[in-house]
């Protein structure tokens, strides 16, 4: 009985494939702007082009703005780089001591399992990695990978990443996780991985069971709008929570995809209360070559999450932040609510914009009874 519904599972995201972009050639197809034409061929050699056909089916093609076409689509402005965008955004190489691994922060590895995706972003901050390299998933290629992580006891978390691990077959993921889970140090398994939003269908119960083990499971997925929020995400996103799967999510600001307060608002919330998805990281826009067109500054992004900030729900904001050039890591770009502050005594800008005076009391009793400010202390 399994293995019948595992095949019909399987049979419909296959579908979703093949009836979707899967060659720069298939574009011929779509109803395509005489611009995005011209540009395709060029902008296909710099970053493969892939969609499958549930995405597609997301895009108003009388909307030459669609947010989810932005996304996918090729456009003439990324054939323009700007001075100052890198190969490499966030440093990936520099740290990286074995093939398809990169060890910045001592707890925890990104692991490249393999290059390819189920859909290519316009925006990708690793296109550069995923062209040149653009290899798959064989089981001899991970191997350094794996014998680093083995040989690393301070290696708690696996970040499954790429490329998109879940574009992987079933019995390649099952023995990802097999060879993750024999190592006795290693503690979470964290998958980042936009299938669930742009492949759906590819969230079966053979996946699931994939990547049930021993290992605490956590699913980061890759919502930029409100729109790409479907009942086919919807179920996606529910079975892999029924499976015990902890879902967060990082978005991209995108100019002309997201970048207000009301895209982000709506995106945040039907994040969290329809697919129980906790907005995880906002991220500022990567230095990632051709997408000058497609970055808000820093400042655009401040004033947002200001408001964000004092809309939502702490559970439904997420967390605004750059990823340094050079390996530097994420750092938060939030506005700061301290306006001042001396000895135990801060002056705090509330969300209603008010400052409010705070006295700091921690410690020890005194002598007389009296508990010490911090100031006393
Ligand atoms: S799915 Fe992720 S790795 Fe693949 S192109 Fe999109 S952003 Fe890049």
């Amino acid at each position: 009985m399994t293995t019948i519904l595992h095949d019909e599972t399987d049979a419909a995201w296959q579908d979703d494939v093949r009836q979707g972009v899967r060659h720069v050639r298939d574009l011929e197809r779509l109803p395509l702007s005489a611009a995005e034409r011209g540009a395709a061929q060029q902008a296909a050699a710099n970053h493969k082009v892939r969609a499958p056909k549930a995405y597609l089916d997301l895009i108003d093609w009388n909307d030459p703005a669609d947010p989810i076409r932005a996304q996918v689509i090729p456009s003439p402005e990324e054939l323009d780089e700007a001075e100052g965008e890198l190969d490499d955004p966030i440093g990936d190489h520099a740290f990286s001591p074995v093939p398809r691994l990169t060890h910045r922060h001592a707890d925890r590895v990104l692991l490249f399992p393999t290059y390819q995706c189920a859909v290519y972003c316009r925006f990708c901050f690793r296109k550069e990695s995923l062209t040149s390299i653009g290899r798959g998933y064989t089981r001899a290629a991970l191997e350094p990978a794996l014998d680093y992580i083995a040989a690393h006891p301070e290696i708690r978390e696996v970040i499954l990443t790429g490329g998109d691990p879940l574009s992987l077959p079933d019995a390649a993921l099952t023995e990802i996780r097999a060879r993750i889970e024999a190592i006795a140090h290693v503690r979470l398994l964290r998958i980042h991985t936009r299938v669930p939003v742009a492949l759906p269908s590819r969230v079966t119960p053979g996946l699931v069971e994939a990547l049930q083990g021993r290992l605490m499971v956590t699913v980061v997925t890759h919502f930029n709008h409100a729109r790409e929020i479907t009942d086919a995400t919807e179920a996606a996103c529910a079975m892999l929570r029924r499976a015990g799967f902890v879902l967060l999510n990082q978005t991209v600001l995108l100019k002309g995809v997201n970048d207000s307060v009301e895209a982000l608002e709506e995106l945040c919330r039907e994040l969290m209360y329809r697919l129980g998805v906790k907005p995880y990281y906002l991220h500022h826009g990567d230095l990632a070559r051709g997408m000058a067109h497609r970055r808000t500054t820093i400042a655009q992004g401040q004033a947002l999450v200001e408001v964000l900030r004092a809309r939502l729900s702490g559970i439904c904001n997420p967390v605004y932040v750059i990823d340094l050039p050079q390996g530097g890591g994420k750092v938060p770009l939030g506005p700061c609510h301290v306006e001042a502050h001396e000895g135990a005594n801060w002056r705090l800008r509330g969300l209603d914009g008010k400052v409010r005076e705070y006295t700091e009391v921690v410690g020890e009793l005194d002598e007389g009874g009296s508990r010490k400010s911090a100031a006393g202390l």
